[in-house]
């Protein structure tokens, strides 16, 4: 489906929910602690956290692909911004043990993953897929295993060809003139709630929430640093999704 029919279908089933009355545009409305995962929103789903809407359309697609003897299981899906200080921590101590200087290991982190505060698993939008029905390698979460030799090869073909129709997308494509984060070919955002939680972001000061962020490293992000990260780490995915 065409982004553009997808997006139309999608206002129109919005504005046909009984409640919202004929004559009311629905605009979703997301608080500044929802968009930085600092708030506890309510979540949906088995073994992973999902907005209503998005887990609703998840097991629609996942009944799909089960149909093809894909079976999609989230490895990751909602994220606070406390556990999301716990993965950059973690992280950056290691790097940092190993030898980096703190900006040479806010650089690695940053290649895979966010500064607490911007992490698009904050939403209870996006979520990490592989199939259930292959034997999960040592680490599932590497390009090579969704290319052609890889186990999660036939997933990555269906996927490519039925995710937009249920509203899910690829976030970091393998669109080789993208900056910021790399090819991810397991995280999906669904669209329908992520397009305008993205939107509401973007009214945030980022430069002053990451300031004042208190993480491990924080004192190394610069001013140019932000800029920068904002325009190619938040900003330089998907163009479907902008
Ligand atoms: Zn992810």
């Amino acid at each position: 489906m065409q982004r553009r029919d997808f997006l139309k279908q999608t206002s129109l089933s919005i504005l046909s929910l009984p409640f919202l009355g004929a004559f009311t545009s629905y605009i979703p409305e997301f608080s500044k602690n929802d968009l930085l995962g600092k708030s506890t929103p309510l979540l949906y789903g088995k073994g992973y956290r999902l907005q209503k809407e998005a887990h609703k359309a998840f097991l629609k697609m996942k009944k799909a692909a089960a149909k093809e003897g894909i079976n999609l299981q989230v490895v990751s899906s909602y994220r606070s911004y406390a556990h999301q200080k716990r993965i950059w921590e973690r992280k950056y101590k290691r790097f940092t043990k190993q030898g980096l200087s703190p900006i040479q290991a806010i650089e690695k982190i940053i290649q895979y993953s966010t500064i607490p505060g911007t992490s698009r698993h904050h939403w209870g939008t996006d979520l990490d897929i592989i199939d259930g029905n292959q034997k999960r390698p040592k680490s599932s979460l590497l390009q090579e295993n969704f290319e052609s030799k890889g186990v999660y090869y036939k997933q990555k073909i269906w996927m490519d060809k039925h995710a937009q129709s249920y509203g899910f997308y690829l976030v970091y494509t393998s669109e080789l003139t993208r900056k910021g984060f790399k090819y991810e070919p397991w995280h999906y955002t669904y669209a329908p709630l992520s397009i305008p939680m993205l939107k509401a972001y973007q009214n945030i000061d980022i430069h002053q929430e990451l300031q004042q962020n208190n993480v491990l490293g924080s004192q190394y992000f610069s001013e140019e640093f932000i800029k920068k990260y904002i325009f190619e780490n938040i900003l330089d995915i998907n163009p479907s999704l902008i």
